[in-house]
C-alpha cells in the first residue's frame, strides 16, 4: 500500500464517482512532500446532486423507526474500529497526525453505537390551556449539511454525522481540502453499512466552491461547521443571504492556562507542555498562552522546556513518533510567520529546534514540514502572538502577580473555548473558574482533557453551539406546537 497513489472519489446517492467535470487536486503528505492522493474537487453541479439526493431520501428515511436509523450506524461504529490502523494511516499521510496518537477511531465508533441507541427524541405535553391537549414536537429538518475541519477529520465526522442521521436527517458533508481520506474511505462503506441511496453523501473539495455553495444552497435547512473563526463568519453571512438556515459553530481559540504558586508544577508542566504541542499545537483547545505565577517562572519555564526539547518527530506513521509536520505548507508558513514575528517582537525564546526551524523546512535536508516547539516569554499582552490563534507548537509563557491580574490576562480575548487553571486552593479554584469566560474550564487539568457528555463548545467568538453525546441531537431537530382543541377531557 505505501507509496501508491489513492484516486479518491465523492459519494451521492450510494455511487462513489469522480466530480462532474473530473477535476481533482493533488494531496500532498506533509512529511515526504509526495503526492499521496488525487482527491475530486466537488463543483456546483456536485452540490446540486448531493442535496438532491440527501432531500428525495429523507421523507423515508424519517419514517423509519430508531432501531431500524440505528442498525446501520452500528454497522459503521463495527467498520470503523476493525479499519482503526487504516483510517489512522490515511490520515497521517495527509496531515501529519502521528498515529501514535490517533484516538479518533474510538472517538467515533463511540458516537456511532450511541447513537444507534439513543435517538428518542421526545417533545412536551401540557394541560395549562382549557379544553386543550397541546405538544411540543421535535422533528427533522431535512437536508443537513456538515462541513469539517482536517486536524481530528473522523472526530468531527463521526461527532455530527451520527446525531444528525439518528434523528432522520440526510446529510451532504464536505471534508476538509487538507485530510479528506478518512472521510472517503468511511464513504466507501456507507452502502455496505445498509444506509438508503441519499443518506449520507461525502463530498470533497475547497470551501470557496462546494462549502460555500453548501452554505448558500436553499434546500440545506441547517448546518454544522467546526473549523476557523474566519470561515464561520462567512457561513453566518451566506446562511443570512440565503434562506437562514441554521447554523452550529465551533470554532478557533486561543486558550489561556494559569498556573497558580501553589499548583502542582509537575502535572502542570506535562499538561500543558502537552496541551499545546499535541497534534503539532493543531487543536483548537490548545493552552497556547500560559500565565504562571512570577515566582515559579523560572522552575516552569525550565521544566516544561525540558519536556518540550524531548518530542520524538518524524514520520507519522511511525509509531514512534508522537510529534508529526504541520498539516501543510500553507499552515508551515503561518507557523513560521510568527515565530520570526516573535523573534523580533524582543521576548525571551527558547528554540527547541532553532537550527531546523530556521532552515527553508524544519529538517533542513528533508521535504517534511515539521515546526519545532517553540516557547515564548514576557511578550506584551497586545502582541498577536498573544492574540491571534497560530496553530502550531508555539506557546507564550507569561506572568502575573495577582488572582485578578490573572483572570484579567487569560479573559482578555475575543476567543473563550477552554481555559485552564492549576492550584491547591478548591475555592480559589472555583472562584476564578466561574470568573473565566469560556465553555470550557480545567481545573488541575488542562485540554485535551474533557468530558463526552458535557457541552463541548466555546464562548464569544470560538463557536455558538454545544456539542456532546447528549445534547448534540438537539442541533439536527426543529421544534414545533401542536394545539389540540379538546373541549370535553374536563378539569
Ligand atoms: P477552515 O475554517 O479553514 O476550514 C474548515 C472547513 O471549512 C474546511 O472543510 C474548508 O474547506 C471549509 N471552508 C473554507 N471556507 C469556506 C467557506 N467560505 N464556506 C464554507 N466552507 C468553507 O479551518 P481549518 O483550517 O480546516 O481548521 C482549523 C480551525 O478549526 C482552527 O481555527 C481550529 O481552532 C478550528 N477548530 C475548532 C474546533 C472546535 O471544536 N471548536 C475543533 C477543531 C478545529
Amino acid at each position: 500500500m505505501k507509496g501508491q497513489q489513492i484516486e479518491a472519489q465523492l459519494l451521492i446517492n450510494n455511487k462513489l464517482v469522480l466530480a462532474s467535470d473530473n477535476a481533482t487536486f493533488d494531496l500532498h503528505s506533509p512529511h515526504t512532500g509526495e503526492v499521496v492522493a488525487k482527491i475530486p474537487e466537488a463543483t456546483l453541479d456536485d452540490v446540486e446532486s448531493a442535496v438532491a439526493a440527501a432531500q428525495n431520501a429523507f421523507p423515508a428515511w424519517a419514517s423509519l423507526s430508531p432501531a431500524q436509523r440505528g442498525a446501520p450506524l452500528k454497522k459503521i461504529a463495527d467498520m470503523i474500529m476493525a479499519e482503526k490502523d487504516e483510517l489512522a494511516r490515511l490520515d497521517a499521510i495527509a496531515m501529519g497526525r502521528p498515529v501514535s496518537t490517533y484516538f479518533d477511531a474510538t472517538y467515533a465508533a463511540t458516537h456511532f453505537n450511541y447513537y444507534a441507541e439513543a435517538s428518542y427524541p421526545q417533545g412536551h405535553t401540557s394541560l395549562n390551556t382549557p379544553g386543550f391537549l397541546n405538544m411540543s414536537l421535535r422533528q427533522p429538518f431535512g437536508v443537513v449539511a456538515i462541513i469539517i475541519p482536517w486536524n481530528a477529520p473522523l472526530v468531527f465526522f463521526s461527532k455530527k454525522v451520527a446525531p444528525a442521521v439518528a434523528a432522520g436527517n440526510c446529510v451532504v458533508v464536505k471534508s476538509s481540502e487538507k485530510a479528506p481520506l478518512s472521510s472517503w474511505k468511511l464513504a466507501q462503506w456507507i452502502e455496505k453499512c445498509g444506509f438508503p441511496p441519499g443518506v449520507i453523501n461525502v463530498l470533497s473539495g475547497h470551501g470557496q466552491t462546494s462549502g460555500n455553495a453548501l452554505a448558500m444552497h436553499m434546500k440545506v435547512r441547517a448546518l454544522s461547521f467546526t473549523g476557523s473563526t474566519r470561515t464561520g463568519r462567512a457561513i453566518q453571512i451566506a446562511s443570512a443571504k440565503s434562506n437562514l438556515k441554521k447554523v452550529v459553530f465551533e470554532l478557533g481559540g486561543k486558550s489561556p492556562a494559569i498556573i497558580f504558586e501553589d499548583a502542582d508544577l509537575e502535572q502542570a508542566v506535562k499538561e500543558t507542555e502537552n496541551s499545546i504541542n499535541w497534534n503539532s499545537g493543531q487543536t483548537c483547545m490548545a493552552n497556547s498562552r500560559i500565565y504562571v505565577a512570577e515566582s515559579i517562572k523560572g522552575k516552569f519555564i525550565e521544566a516544561f522546556a525540558k519536556l518540550a526539547g524531548s518530542r520524538k518527530m518524524g514520520d507519522p506513521t511511525d509509531s514512534n513518533v508522537n510529534h508529526g509536520p504541520q498539516a501543510d505548507k500553507v499552515q508551515h508558513e503561518a507557523v513560521k510567520r510568527y515565530i520570526a514575528l516573535g523573534k523580533e517582537s524582543g521576548g525571551e525564546v527558547i528554540d527547541t529546534g532553532a537550527k531546523a526551524n530556521g532552515a527553508a523546512n524544519a529538517n533542513g535536508d528533508s521535504k517534511s514540514l515539521t515546526v519545532h516547539p517553540v516557547i515564548f516569554s514576557n511578550i506584551p499582552e497586545t502582541s498577536p502572538l498573544v492574540k491571534e490563534e497560530i496553530f502550531g507548537p508555539v506557546v507564550v509563557i507569561n506572568t502575573f502577580k495577582t488572582e485578578d491580574e490573572a483572570i484579567q490576562k487569560a479573559n482578555d480575548t475575543e476567543f473563550g473555548l477552554y481555559a485552564a487553571l492549576y492550584t491547591k486552593d478548591l475555592e480559589r479554584a472555583i472562584r476564578v473558574g466561574k470568573k473565566l469566560e469560556s465553555g470550557m474550564v480545567g481545573i488541575n487539568c488542562t485540554s485535551p482533557t474533557g468530558c463526552w457528555d458535557l457541552p463541548f463548545g466555546g464562548w464569544k467568538g470560538s463557536g455558538t453551539g454545544r456539542e456532546s453525546l447528549l445534547e448534540s441531537m438537539d442541533h439536527y431537530l426543529e421544534v414545533k406546537s401542536l394545539y389540540v382543541r379538546c373541549p370535553g377531557i374536563g378539569v
